[in-house]
Formats: structure tokens, sequence, C-alpha cells
């Protein structure tokens, strides 16, 4: 089987590096790819991933069996139903179904028809209605941007004032401005992932993620510092819960409106006393999320995914190992998440991972020659595995300080309330 992932990124990193174990998989092509991708596959910096003809071009002229998506945009932009349409197998979710996690006000209607657990909301278009709401429900509350004013991202407002403040810059003056103000949930934050295939759904493992730049969850929020898997909080009881309560709901809810959803659901839950709600949906792998997940994996990825984007995934068997667990430490370049400087050169890649079997997933780097130089703001994600989250912490910790990158950063606590929670 020929394969296509699409994507840059340490999320296609971690991708690659799983598929191209599959003995199925015989030629892996990345596009756009980067220096860690090349070691698992052919790089193709020349396919325009917009270019949608060129894409389908490129699958028909190299007999591509299957396309894997990895980040959110060309879901969005409908990659997936061209490829489908033009016969060429696709793992990832339909512009239509990405709604999921690109209108969060869509999510929030189907939670409401479907009676799946989330904050309680309101969806609003004017300021004044917005307001007025506010006013009632009081603070905390949070407030969140939808549709054409997305970008302007979520505010967990303590104040009625915050509140009032982050709804005017959403609605005052933005023609087609959109928001939804939700019920502030309180409880810890988990990520569960599915494996759908339009109407089936395999659970695919737990994650936890830092997204503070700073240790003790201080600084600005960042696309993700570090991760860990599993999250033993999500027991197996809660697993079975959000299955039943939430995953499978949605599954149903997508098909009743024609738009069946297959890919990865990548449910964000914040476990509160109540049990688990939803917080958003995401409709591919995350990022740093990827890096944890694919280590842990037992079987082979390949066969899963393209059942999945054949849409039957009976008879697929693909988990996770319950004994091994699995912990990523993002190293950025200083100055991320604001402006970074690139070009500085990255050593001790190959001593990294001669320590305790670790893996260094990149992300933003670049090859000059023979020197690996870092070209973004989050870099490398050091992964190990361990029989414990603690385990594998101490590996990772081990493995990055083998690494000789003073221009280069990393967070000192990924993991450390599981690993005090596992020292009970
Ligand atoms: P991202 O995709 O980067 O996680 P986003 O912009 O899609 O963020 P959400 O995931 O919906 O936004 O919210 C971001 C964060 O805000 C959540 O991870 C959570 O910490 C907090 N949050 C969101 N909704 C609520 C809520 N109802 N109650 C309490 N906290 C919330």
């Amino acid at each position: 089987l020929n394969i296509l992932l699409v994507g840059a990124g340490g999320r296609e990193h971690a991708l690659a590096w799983a598929i191209a174990k599959s003995p199925l998989c015989e030629t892996l092509f990345v596009a756009p790819g980067n220096p860690g991708t090349a070691r698992h596959g052919e790089n193709r910096p020349d396919l325009a991933i917009s270019d949608h003809p060129a894409v389908v071009a490129f699958c028909k002229t190299h007999a591509i069996g299957l396309v894997v998506v990895g980040p959110e945009a060309p879901l969005v932009a409908g990659l997936v139903d061209d490829l489908q349409a033009a016969g060429i197998p696709a793992f990832g979710p339909t512009r239509a179904a990405a709604q999921l996690e690109g209108s969060k006000g869509f999510t929030k209607d189907l939670c409401a028809e479907r009676s799946i657990p989330t904050a309680a909301f309101a969806r609003f278009t004017e300021c004044e209605p917005a307001l007025a709401y506010l006013r009632e429900q009081g603070a905390p509350i949070v407030v969140k941007a939808d549709g054409l004013a997305a970008g302007k991202g979520v505010t967990v407002a303590e104040t009625l004032e915050q509140a009032e403040d982050a709804v005017r810059a959403i609605l005052d003056g933005a023609e087609g401005g959109a928001l939804v103000i939700e019920e502030c949930l309180f409880g810890e934050e988990a990520s569960f992932f599915a494996l759908c295939d339009g109407s089936r759904a395999i659970p695919l493992g737990t994650a936890q993620d830092h997204k503070r730049v700073h240790d003790g969850d201080r600084g600005p929020n960042t696309g993700g510092m570090g991760a860990y898997s599993p999250a033993a909080i999500v027991t197996p009881e809660i697993e079975r819960t959000v299955m039943e309560t939430i995953i499978a709901p949605t599954l149903r809810g997508m098909t009743d409106r024609g738009t069946p959803f297959s890919g990865i659901l990548y449910a964000g839950l914040m476990l509160t006393e109540a049990g688990p709600k939803l917080i958003e949906y995401n409709t591919r792998f995350g990022d740093p999320e990827a890096q944890v997940l694919m280590p842990r994996l037992t079987g082979d990825l390949v066969p899963a995914l393209l059942a999945a984007a054949k849409g039957d995934l009976s008879g697929v068997t693909i988990g996770f190992d319950p004994a091994r667990a699995a912990l990523t430490v993002v190293m950025a370049a200083e100055g991320y998440p604001g402006p970074v400087t690139r070009g500085s050169e990255i050593r001790g890649v190959e001593a990294a991972e001669a320590e305790g079997g670790a893996i260094v997933f990149q992300a933003g780097t670049r090859r000059d020659g023979d020197r690996l130089l870092a070209d973004g703001g989050r870099v490398l994600a050091v992964t190990a595995l361990g029989a414990s989250v603690g385990q594998a912490q101490a590996r990772a910790y081990a493995a990055l300080d083998r690494i000789d990158w003073p221009e280069g950063f990393c967070r000192r606590d990924i993991g450390g309330r599981a690993v005090a929670r596992e020292a009970g």
C-alpha cells in the first residue's frame, strides 16, 4: 500500500513513525513533511496541499491507496471530500463533519439536540442580548468566539466585567461576529480519543497536556508544551460513560444530519463532580498528544486508518498497552509563543535517542547539509515510554538533557500531577 500523509508537524512525525512500521506500508510520502518525517518516508514539499486537483493527480500517479490528513486546515478546506470524490480512500472527516471542530456553535447545538453532557450555553450575534444574558447568569462565566470571529479565543471570566469586555471585543463593530456564552465548569481536564468510521467508534486512548508556556502553568497559552498518556483519572468506568453519553450520540447525530463523522474524534473533557462533560471537539489527533498516543499503540495503525477511511471498522483490533505509559516534553525556541529566531543549530538528537529508547519527534526543524536547525516555535518533542508516567518522565528528561541546543527551552514539570498521583 502506498500512503500519503499530509502535514509537517511533530504530530505528523509521530504518525509517520507509526505508519512506516506497518508491514502493509510500501511507500510513504509526506507532504510537505519535515526532517523527522524524512526518516520514515519521502518528503514532498513540492506538492501544494491546498491545490486539491494536484493532490488527486499525485495520488493517481503514485497509486496511493490511503491518504492520512494530520492537521485541521485541509480537513476544513474539504481535502477529504475531493479525494473521496476521486475514489481515493482518505482518513479524516469531510468538510461538513469537520464542523465539529470548526464551529463551536454547531457542536453546542448538536449537544443540546442529543442531550450530550456539556456546559449550559446560549449563542449570540448581537451585543445587547449577550450582555443581558451575562448579567442574568453572573460570573464566573465563559465567553467563546465562534464562526467568522474565531481566533479571538476563549475567555474564562472571573468577573462580569471581564466577560462583558470579551463580548464587546467579539461583537462590537464586527460584521458577522458570533459567540457562545457558557456555564463555567469545574474539575480536571483530560483528552479522549476515538477512532470513528461514521457509525462505529473505538477508544484510542487518553492524554493530558500542558498548555501554558512556563512551569507551574504560568505564562501565556501555547499549542502545548508536553503531554502524557494515559490520563489515569479517566477510569474504565469514565471511559464507558464517555463512549455512551458523548461519542456515540455525536456519531448518531452526525449520521442523521447526512454528514457521518469518520476520522479521529478528540474530545476535550472536563471531569466534573456530575460526570464527564464535553468542552470541545477536535477532529484530528492532537499535537503533542499524537507523540504520546502513537508509541503506546498495540497493533498496526495502518489497517485501522484504512478501515475507518473505508467506513468499516468492524473486525479492527487496535488498542493500547495499559502497562505502558508515555510522556513527551516539547522543546521550543526562546521567545515562543511570541516571535522566535530561526536557524540556531540543534545537536545531540542521536544521543538523546540512544537514551532508554526515547524518540525525538521533530516539528519546527530544517536540515542544512548535515546540520539540524531550529525553524519554528515548537521544535522538538522528546518522548519516552515507561511502566508508569513517572518512569516515562524520568526517561524523557534524561534523553532531553542529551540535546545540545542553547537557544531552546522546555518545561521541567511535564506530568507532575500524574507523577504525584502515582506516588500516592
Ligand atoms: P483549544 O482548541 O486551544 O483547546 P479553543 O479555543 O478551541 O482551545 P476551548 O477548548 O473550548 O477553546 O477552551 C479552551 C480552554 O478554556 C479549555 O481547555 C478550558 O481550560 C477552558 N474552558 C473552556 N470552556 C470552559 C468551561 N465551560 N468551563 C471552564 N473552563 C472552560
